[in-house]
């Protein structure tokens, strides 16, 4: 596979993951207002343009990185792309538990 058909891959891949959250907006503009945590990257993150992939909702971002797994044959079932992305959710959920707001410089 050349590198030219790969990046047309991952370009067709992106296209309709926005696309999907385009779809969502115009058929429930209330999902712009309705967030939920992402089971993927632990951030709260819009329904518009989420999935779900068998026992996980997960969030346009990460239904974008899915795919492209998916697509470039990196990840075959999505438990494999949920342990891939375990550092990056633990990271989030750290921050979000430990993050200090109130602490000026
Ligand atoms: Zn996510």
């Amino acid at each position: 596979m050349n590198k030219n058909h790969l990046l047309k891959q991952i370009e067709e891949v992106q296209e309709s993951v926005r696309q999907m959250k385009e779809d969502d907006l115009q058929e429930n503009p209330e999902t712009a207002n309705e967030e939920f945590q992402c089971d993927c990257c632990a951030e709260i993150k819009t329904f518009a343009g989420s999935m779900i992939y068998e026992d996980y909702r997960l969030c346009n971002d990460c239904v974008l990185l899915a795919e492209v797994g998916f697509t470039l044959n990196k990840i075959k079932t999505i438990d494999e792309f949920m342990a891939s992305m375990e550092d990056k959710r633990f990271e989030t959920i750290y921050n979000t538990l430990f993050k200090v707001d109130n602490i000026e410089k």
